[in-house]
């Protein structure tokens, strides 16, 4: 076996294997399948494991550094590609990142708001973003505080550049299936309530969960989760 067809086994297994996990949480919740898609967070993986991951049949991949983006966008062209962007978006990349992108899931302030619509106004698109919200409250993560949400949800409605499609969290630090549960079930309850007050928004999305407690997601009501380590272990 060569080393290219032992990476190609190693990934296609971990897929096998966190798509039964995904069926699992699923059945258990009583959704379909099909309404929870998978991201693969590849930003801890070079550019061959990505290139497999996605022949696997991964379609969505998802980067939290603009460069990285940029680096394997450039290598990996197909066009049923879709580019995802998780972590913080600096203003100043805004400009060669959007143009790349399928969804922002990490829109947490109004002035990065601002500079995505001004830019998707410039070149003439619309790009779907997600308003990423600090559920657990730890000072090291990121997102937009509970309290200053609304104000945000406002703006981005009257962007005509922006399609704001939901909401994306994560729980706190060290969580596992059981301990991040509350959060993700804080988070669907958060988006049922701005769904509720905010009639002709389409906040559908949740994007949450990651390798460790991507179940207790599902069971609250994720239709994105992002894994990276349980792809790539
Ligand atoms: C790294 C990362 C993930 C994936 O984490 P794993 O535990 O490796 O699955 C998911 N979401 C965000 C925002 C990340 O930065």
């Amino acid at each position: 076996m060569t080393s290219d067809d032992a990476l190609r086994s190693r990934i296609a297994n971990n897929l096998e294997r966190v798509r039964e996990r995904m069926a699992t949480a699923a059945a258990r919740a009583g959704r379909s399948l099909e309404s929870v898609r998978l991201l693969g967070v590849t930003k801890y993986s070079s550019l061959a494991e990505t290139r497999v991951l996605f022949e696997s049949g991964c379609h969505d991949l998802a980067e939290s550094r603009p460069q990285d983006l940029w680096d394997k966008a450039k290598e990996l062209t197909d066009p049923n590609l879709r580019w995802h962007f998780i972590g913080h978006m600096q203003r100043n990349k805004v400009r060669r990142t959007l143009p790349l992108l399928h969804l922002l899931h990490s829109l947490d302030s109004e002035r990065l708001l601002l500079e995505l619509e001004s830019e998707a106004a410039r070149v003439n698109l619309r790009l779907k973003v997600l308003l990423e919200i600090n559920i657990s409250g730890d000072e090291t993560k990121t997102g937009l505080a509970p309290d200053s949400i609304e104000a945000v949800v406002e703006k981005a409605l009257a962007s005509p550049h922006i399609e704001l499609c939901g909401l994306m969290g994560m729980a706190g630090l060290g969580t596992d299936n059981e301990s991040a549960r509350p959060y993700f079930e804080r988070l669907r309850e958060l988006r049922n309530k701005l769904q509720a007050k905010y009639a002709t928004a389409n906040l559908n999305e949740l994007s949450m969960g990651m390798s460790g407690d991507f179940e207790a997601a599902i069971e609250a009501g994720s239709t994105m989760i992002r894994v990276g380590s349980a792809l790539f272990e």
